[in-house]
């Protein structure tokens, strides 16, 4: 992408409203506008980063068995009636009648939808284990929106549903959810930390939050220092093996780890006073077992291999797909603005022309652009007619974890420069050094 082309509306001015870095950056970035309270519009550098999440969760459940298909956001509150929940819910349900008097409501999440999916197409045991997931806007009419998407009322999830015969069974779907929400929180360079925590409106005592450690989060975590150093890493995983997934559980659940809603002081106590953590963390994720809660008020059964009908056991995961975009920013930023790990960003690299309109520089960034789009990568060529400084600025504050600059003064004797948006280093390279140093980088 050409910059001069592109639309990326950066805003000089730190906006007044917005109380944390991830809030502040995305507006000054152009990522994001509101539209009402906790409503916003992606512009084209944020709704790329979405898509990127989005992509990594899509890769993740598909690897780990899981279907994608995809629900309305608004549903018939006759639904709702049939698990009780339309009552339950409360107020952070967004309520509507249609032009025929018909109550609807913008969907905060899809147990009552599925399970009407479930019960009208599945009857047998055999066609177990199963599960459905999608990515989709929610609504929450949440009483405070605030710091931008990581509460918003509408944002877009992953919820995904899993139907099982027993409880042995989905309690392995659960695990299996574990250990593939690790892996897709670590491809976005992100340490997540199980934790366990309460049910909620969704029910259930069997379930974990994610949490990602940051000063600006929502929930307050207590935890053993040594979780931190747990990575899940490279390693190859069978997700129909019961055995593995179990284990995994229990290498990233056996220390302590609990949100404010489940911390037990006295058994905090007995990990050593010099691990014991209290910091603050923001939910990007849950994972709840609640067995037969929604297959029996609504009926969704399938027959046994004795033939004896039986309730469905079912489970429910979520990734806060358009939160993780704040949580990515608040945990990956300095004072320049945001620094994007290489599995999210909206560019590979970025490259940056200290003399438009000079032929050789010109010509040069002309080459670079074209070989690292013949290798399948995105780079953001900055051929504004801008001063140096304004360049960098530009290039800093959206985040682009590489620049390449170009300028006269370097081509004359053959260079160009790789900087690390990270590091800050810089390395003087031939051009075509310069690019196959980036092809590696993405392993292309
Ligand atoms: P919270 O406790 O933060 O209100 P929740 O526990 O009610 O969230 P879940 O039902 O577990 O949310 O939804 C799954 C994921 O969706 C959450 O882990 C979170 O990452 C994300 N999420 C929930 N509410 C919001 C919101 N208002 N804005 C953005 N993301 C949200
Ligand atoms: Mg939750």
């Amino acid at each position: 992408m050409r910059l001069s082309r592109y639309f990326l509306p950066v805003l000089k001015e730190t906006p007044a409203d917005a109380q944390i870095a991830s809030h502040r950056l995305m507006l000054r970035a152009g990522m994001i506008k509101q539209q009402a309270a906790g409503i916003y519009s992606w512009l084209p550098l944020g709704y790329k980063v979405l898509m990127n999440i989005a992509r990594i969760v899509h890769e993740e459940q598909q690897r780990a068995g899981h279907i994608p298909l995809l629900m309305p956001t608004l549903q018939s509150a006759d639904l709702w009636r049939e698990s009780g929940r339309y009552d339950d819910y409360g107020e952070e349900m967004l309520r509507i009648t249609d032009r025929h008097g018909r109550d609807m409501l913008y969907g905060p999440t899809n147990e009552e939808m599925v399970t009407d999916i479930f019960r009208s197409h599945v009857g047998s045991y055999k066609d177990l284990p199963l599960t459905l997931y999608h990515i989709q806007w929610k609504f929450r009419d949440e009483i405070r929106p605030r710091f931008g998407v990581m509460r918003g009322r509408e944002f877009y999830m992953k919820d995904g549903y899993t139907f099982d015969l027993t409880r042995e069974d989905a309690l392995h779907a659960y695990n299996r959810h574990l250990v593939s929400y690790l892996r897709t929180y670590e491809r976005m360079g992100l340490q997540a930390i199980p934790m366990r925590a309460d049910g909620g409106p969704i029910g259930g005592d069997y379930t974990h939050e994610f949490l990602v450690l940051a000063e600006t989060g929502e929930s307050e975590v207590f935890y053993d220092s040594e979780i931190t150093d747990l990575k899940f890493g490279d390693r190859e995983i069978d997700y129909d093996n019961v055995e593995e997934c179990q284990a995994v559980l229990e290498e990233f659940t056996s220390r302590y780890a609990r949100t404010d809603e489940t911390h037990d002081e006295a058994v905090f106590n007995e990990v050593p006073e010099e691990r014991r953590r209290v910091a603050r963390g923001i939910e990007v994720g849950q994972i709840f077992y609640f067995g037969t809660k929604y297959s029996e008020s609504m009926g969704a059964s399938v027959q046994d291999k004795d033939g004896n009908k039986v309730p469905v056991e079912m489970g429910s995961h979520g990734i806060g797909v358009s939160r993780l975009v704040g949580a990515l920013i608040e945990a990956n930023h300095d004072e320049n603005g945001i620094i994007w790990p290489e599995g999210v960003t909206p560019f590979h690299c970025g490259i940056v022309n200290l003399k438009q309109g000079d032929a050789e520089a010109d010509a040069a960034c002309e080459d670079l652009y074209k070989a690292l789009t013949a290798a399948g990568l995105e780079p953001l060529y900055d051929d504004r007619n801008e001063r140096a400084g304004g360049k960098f600025a530009t290039m800093d504050l959206i985040g682009l974890p590489w620049r390449i600059t170009v300028g006269p003064r370097g081509l004359k004797n053959g260079v160009v420069e790789l900087t690390s948006r990270r590091t800050g280093e810089s390395e003087e390279l031939a051009p075509e050094i310069a690019v196959s140093r980036i092809k590696e980088i993405y392993g292309v």
